[in-house]
């Protein structure tokens, strides 16, 4: 029984890496990524000496460039469903500028109904899911967008004019919550959260990598016989882009938002891994069953995203590292 509970505290934090393909006009380049297997990935070093080296890192699931959305939604779809039994779910997308996070979590540009991401078929499975209980569970479903960008908190579905957090800090629970109750609600509010973030004129000063985006799912479950109320929740984060930036090269605005970024950037490395700390206390025996409860009802999934292109080695062997700590 015990072996039983620790895999399942174990499930709870997954990492799952992706590799973006090279973009049209790229396809004969030469990439970095030598060998994907199941979770295991290799990437080429060329040494100093001029040799080739290879480095291994390990997740629970690598795609690799050739995966589809489809494939990428199979292996997240079980922790989608869980929050309608209750648990919070976490997902985040990390990894530097260009590397898919978006792509990912939203999907490309021009969506078509393969390229839809992670966000808009967690959302319609939910539906699906709470139509099928729907004789048991009176499900409710709403969403929130936010943007996260220095630390200020943007309500991306505000109506009127732009609510921003008080001075004392964030105030999500402000945020816009908007009742949902099919995949076309859930476009429509993606689309007025997408046009609301902000995008300045050039594609270099382009704000949305530098920012965090959040789309939170509120659900609330009755069962239509006991009356219990059950409470569920999901974060689908797109963060900011991971590479670090040169401080001698920026100052003033430029250098205030990459300090922010590390920060926050750092600070989810250092939760994340920390809840992997707490499981390694429970295997070991010193925490207790409270511990075990608050793990237990939340999950968490980081995809990492790198870019195959060998001028992008050296922000992917770091967003490796980084994932790897929480791994
Ligand atoms: P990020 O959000 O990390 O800055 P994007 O998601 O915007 O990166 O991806 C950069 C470019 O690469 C976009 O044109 C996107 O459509 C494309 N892209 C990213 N991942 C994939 C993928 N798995 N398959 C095809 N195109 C992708
Ligand atoms: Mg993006």
């Amino acid at each position: 029984k015990l072996y039983n509970q620790v895999q399942d505290l174990k499930g709870n934090i997954r990492v799952y890496c992706r590799v973006r393909p090279f973009l049209a006009g790229q396809a004969s380049r030469f990439s970095t990524v030598d060998h994907i297997d199941e979770g295991n990935i290799s990437i080429i070093t060329p040494s100093k000496y001029g040799k080739e080296g290879r480095k291994s890192f390990s997740f629970n699931k690598v795609f690799g460039p050739l995966a589809s959305q489809e494939e990428v939604f199979a292996d997240t779809q079980p922790l989608i469903r869980s929050v309608l039994d209750g648990y919070n779910v976490c997902i985040f997308a990390y990894g530097q500028t260009g590397s898919g996070k978006t792509y990912t979590m939203t999907g490309p540009r021009e969506l078509t109904e393969e390229s839809l991401g992670v966000n808009y078929r967690a959302l319609s499975d939910l539906f699906l899911l709470s139509e099928q209980r729907k004789e048991v569970i009176c499900y409710d479903i709403s969403v929130q967008m936010l943007e996260i960008y220095n630390e200020q908190v943007r309500d991306l579905l505000a109506t009127d004019e732009i609510r921003n957090s008080s001075q004392n800090g964030i105030n999500v629970p402000d945020a816009s919550l908007v009742p949902v109750s099919s995949p076309s609600d859930v476009l429509n509010l993606m689309n007025i959260g997408h046009g609301n973030r902000a995008v300045s004129a050039t594609a270099m000063n382009d704000r949305s990598s530098r920012s965090h985006s959040c789309l939170t799912v509120h659900v609330q479950g009755r069962d239509l016989t006991s009356g219990t109320v059950i409470r569920g929740s999901m974060h689908l984060v797109d963060l900011a882009g991971s590479e670090r930036v040169d401080k001698s090269e920026v100052t003033g605005d430029r250098l205030k938002e990459a300090q922010h970024i590390n920060k926050s950037l750092s600070a989810l490395g250092d939760v994340i891994a920390s809840l992997a700390q707490k499981i390694h206390m429970f295997l070991t025996g010193t925490a207790n069953s409270r511990n075990y409860y608050k793990i237990h009802l939340a999950k968490t999934l980081m995809f990492v995203h790198i870019s195959p292109e060998t001028d992008a080695l050296g922000e992917t062997i770091s967003t490796l590292k980084f994932a790897e700590r929480v791994a």
